[in-house]
């Protein structure tokens, strides 16, 4: 590196950090609101959410005797509406508490029964805490021999949040919602499949719980579906994403509308995670990194076959990418989410409000499902194909 290089370098990090160090002693003197706990829980897994007014510094340290972990939120202060104490008595953990620590800290208590590990993330607008407790595997009963795939389908968006908005007023929440159902109809035709959706009607439903629902039912696959925008209206095809760090900028675009945080915020994130390697093993670790890529690429392959013999539509085959999705952290099992089209280019959006299209789509994931779990002859299992 020769000296113009380096004194770019200095410069170039210089002003961020003088104006980071104003931003950070303009709210030093402002508390970050602790405000609500939220926590999902089942025999083998509970998710706590701990919902913040800012981004928080923390510490976390587990305890015996009695058994418990705790986190201390610094510069930070509980609110007087919030719920201080959370029986959750689920095998994993007693309860959650919550106090004021001291004049600068809120601690979160989790009293535990018995657990494996914990994981621990942040995510942003809203700024939520999330915790994950895993719990010690049981071992399994004898297997039957009937083995049964349990599925859980997640239409993206819905209630407030209609997704992105075809030119001509086309909802995604809306036609993700339709192809979800058809999947699951087009799945259930098969007993050997038991599928759920995170939602069937038109309600909001936060990413965090659709994660926890997928976990808390045990599911053998997680499919999050969405329709795609681009503010340049030509741009169309289909893209199956998978849980990673990324330095696409395109995709980091399309997580960042999914997160639905602001694409400052997503690059943020990723030169942490990049910085912090740590996290994303732990990411990989629990996403099933290797599963994921398989199923996305069976999912890819069948929606692009599917359209295209089908339809003759030559759809545009954008491949399988990778992208930090809120909806898809401490998924636990192979997940994946597939955005069908592009609701913002007109013709894809003429195409999504059409049923027999929508219902193609759904066909189609359901037969890339199948062909995982099926990989020799048997695609033609599911019913209608
Ligand atoms: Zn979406």
């Amino acid at each position: 590196m020769n000296f113009h290089s380096v004194h770019k370098h200095i410069l170039k990090y210089f002003v961020p950090l003088v104006l980071l160090a104003l931003v950070a002693s303009a709210r030093a003197s402002e508390k970050i609101d602790v405000k609500t706990i939220r926590y999902w829980s089942s025999p083998g897994y509970t998710r706590i959410v701990v919902d913040l007014s800012g981004s928080v510094e923390f510490s976390t340290n587990r305890l015996s005797d009695p058994d418990r972990i705790y986190f201390d939120l610094r510069n930070s202060r509980l609110t007087k509406e919030i719920k201080t104490t959370l029986p959750v008595g689920d095998g994993l953990l007693k309860a959650v508490r919550a106090g004021q620590f001291d004049a600068q800290t809120v601690r979160v208590v989790l009293d535990l029964e018995k657990i494996k590990d914990f994981n621990t993330f942040i995510l942003d607008s809203p700024t939520r805490l999330v915790i994950d407790v895993n719990g010690v595997e049981v071992p399994k009963k004898p297997e039957t021999p009937v083995v049964r795939r349990r599925i859980v389908i997640d239409p993206g968006h819905g209630g407030h949040d209609p997704g992105a908005i075809g030119p001509s007023g086309l909802y995604e929440k809306d036609v993700v919602l339709d192809i979800a159902l058809k999947v699951k109809e087009i799945l259930t035709a098969d007993p050997l499949n038991e599928v759920f959706l995170t939602r069937e009607t038109d309600r909001f439903i936060s990413l965090e719980e659709r994660t926890a629902i997928a976990n808390r039912k045990n599911a053998d696959f997680f499919v999050s579906i969405h329709a795609n925008a681009n503010p340049v209206r030509r741009v169309k095809g289909i893209e199956t994403y998978l849980l990673n760090w990324t330095n696409d900028e395109e995709a980091m675009r399309v997580a960042a509308r999914e997160n639905r945080i602001s694409l400052k915020k997503m690059r943020e994130m990723n030169r942490k995670m990049d910085t912090l390697g740590m996290i994303l093993n732990d990411l990989s670790r629990c996403n099933k990194r290797d599963e994921s890529i398989k199923l996305a690429n069976y999912i890819q392959r069948s929606m692009i076959s599917t359209l295209n013999n089908e339809r003759n539509l030559n759809s545009v085959d954008l491949g399988v990418k990778q992208a930090l999705f809120y909806v898809l952290f401490g998924a636990k099992m192979p997940s994946v989410l597939v955005e069908v089209s592009f609701i913002s280019n007109p013709q894809e959006e003429q195409l999504l409000s059409n049923e027999s299209y929508r219902r193609q789509i759904a066909k189609a994931i359901a037969k890339g499902l199948d062909t995982y779990t099926n990989p020799t002859p048997a695609i033609q299992k599911v019913a209608g194909l």
